[in-house]
């Protein structure tokens, strides 16, 4: 244990913070103060929801003191040509997301207090996305699904992701997937707007630069009868991450390494704006999952800048206007972190919390009895690109039970049907079943969150894993005396390989 806190401490010396109140330090270059349209033209063409006459921004033009992203969305939601950290605002909400879970009570309020004859506030605006409990035979689980149709059908909800044959998931067209995954997928994340979820892990939509945050059912029943909810402003830490991204390093040790750092209570209520030329870099998916998990350092929300790289993953996906803000060079931020990419090794978080980070290296004798590649955090497109790309540098089979599965219906055709870089034009299906993995499994939440005792890979027994989900409290896969170590795909995918916890170094170098 010594050596590890050691051997962590040194990683953390990649990190220069300040935890002063500081005056902002200039905006990076690509990033634009102030919030005013941008000249390339966001406004795309697509499926979706019709087009709509854009909100006046409230900070543009004459602003009259500096404010954060967040500062800004939250100031053009409550039409205030300025705020500041601790003011409570009344807000529009562009989207409110429910699913399975907690729909049904966030109906059940809204009925409730808006009377059973109430309409939602924007049919236009609710997306109803089935996810979690959805292939298993609980019958309570089911019902769940059957009421969000009963409530989608009644209010002639716009954007609900049906699932009615469970014994086949690709009979289901609007069937999608893992919430989080699909918003972004369908086009409802979009710079500059407020998103609200009943999930914690809707903090997932600030890689789009869009205020996003998990609400309670109470909430979000009265978001459904109102469209407006009431939120404190948080105060903003930055994180600056610059430097060339190792080739062995994902956005999840990133974001590992900022929660050993700051710990699971270290952004309580506060919003995490990642920037540098790090962030930069990466791609869409991988921005998700930085901000998937800032909800685990206890962050109200989590922000990337967007750039050319939202913008160009938003083609096609949206027909909504959007218009994106960008913190003030002279934003007053809570704190600075600052990082060095360069210097970071691969870390995982040992069980029974996020925040406990330690380098992977340092796990090489734990003794692991599965893996588990997917969720919100660790299913995507590239999450499993990334694993198959161990797979594939190593020409080895799997020494334990290798689970896979897709967060959507897209990842998991993408899984057939993608090559992988450097494979000679083999797909992600392929280069796993060489492996011996297991079948990717159908889209959900799967074993994420444990689920009914018959869900695909879920910890009946107190196993070791190793997982790229988010969490690892007791109980959170399934067996309560279970382990779980959070880890990038490519140490998921190493580990899988050697039976232990594995710096994928070991294959990748
Ligand atoms: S995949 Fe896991 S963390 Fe993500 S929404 Fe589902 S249960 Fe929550």
């Amino acid at each position: 244990m010594a050596a590890s806190v050691s051997a962590a401490a040194k990683a953390s010396a990649a990190f220069a913070h300040k935890k002063e109140l500081a005056a902002a330090a200039p905006a990076p270059a690509q990033h634009r103060a102030g919030s005013g349209r941008r000249s390339n033209p966001c406004r795309v063409r697509a499926v979706a929801s019709p087009a709509r006459a854009p909100r006046a921004p409230a900070s543009t033009g004459s602003v009259k003191s500096a404010m954060t992203m967040t500062e800004k969305i939250l100031a053009r939601a409550s039409e205030r040509a300025g705020l500041e950290p601790g003011e409570n605002v009344w807000v529009d909400v562009d989207v409110l997301m429910t699913h399975d879970v907690c729909g049904p009570g966030t109906i059940g309020i809204f009925k409730k207090e808006f009377g059973e004859d109430a309409k939602v506030w924007d049919r236009e605006k609710v997306v109803i996305i089935p996810d979690h409990y959805i292939f298993t035979s609980d019958e309570r689980a089911n019902r769940n699904v059957d009421i969000l149709r009963d409530f989608c059908m009644e209010q002639n909800i716009n954007y609900f992701y049906d699932i009615k044959d469970l014994s086949n998931f690709k009979a289901n067209p609007d069937y999608k997937g893992v919430c989080h995954v699909a918003l972004a997928q369908e086009g409802h994340c979009r710079p500059g707007e407020v998103l609200l979820g009943t999930d914690s892990h809707t903090c997932n939509a600030g890689a789009f630069g869009q205020f996003a945050t998990g609400i309670g059912n109470t909430d979000a029943g009265f978001v459904l009868g109102t469209g407006k909810a009431l939120l404190k402003v948080p105060p903003t830490i930055r994180f600056v991450l610059d430097g060339e991204m190792p080739p062995y390093l994902l956005a999840k040790d990133l974001i590992l390494q900022i929660i050993g750092e700051i710990s699971v209570s270290g952004a309580t209520y506060k919003s995490m704006e990642f920037v540098g030329s790090t962030v930069e870099s990466l791609n869409m998916e991988e921005r998700m999952t930085l901000c998937n998990m800032v909800i685990e350092a206890g962050g109200k929300n989590g922000v990337v800048p967007a750039d050319e790289t939202t913008f160009k993953y938003l083609e096609g996906k949206t027909s909504v206007d959007y218009e994106p803000v960008y913190s003030d060079a002279q934003a007053r931020f809570f704190s600075d972190y600052r990082f060095d990419v360069s210097k970071l090794e691969p870390v995982v978080a040992k069980p029974h919390s996020p925040d406990n980070r330690v380098l992977a290296r340092e796990c090489k004798d734990v003794k692991i009895d599965r893996v588990y590649i997917g969720s919100c955090t660790g299913g995507k497109t590239e999450d499993f690109l990334a694993a198959a790309k161990v797979f594939l540098a190593s020409g080895k089979k799997v020494k334990v039970p290798t689970f896979l599965v897709p967060a959507t219906q897209k990842v998991w055709m993408d899984l057939y049907s993608l090559p992988v870089p450097g494979s000679g034009g083999k797909t992600c299906s392929q280069i796993f079943e060489e492996a011996g993995c297991d079948t990717p499994a159908s889209p959900s939440c799967g074993a994420c969150l444990g689920g009914p005792r018959d869900t695909y890979a879920r910890m009946n027994e107190p196993m070791v894993c190793v997982s790229t989900t988010n969490r690892n409290f007791p109980g959170r896969m399934g067996h309560k005396e279970g382990q779980i170590y959070l880890a990038s795909p490519y140490t998921a995918a190493a580990s899988a390989l050697t039976g232990y916890v594995t710096d994928p170094r070991d294959f990748l170098m």
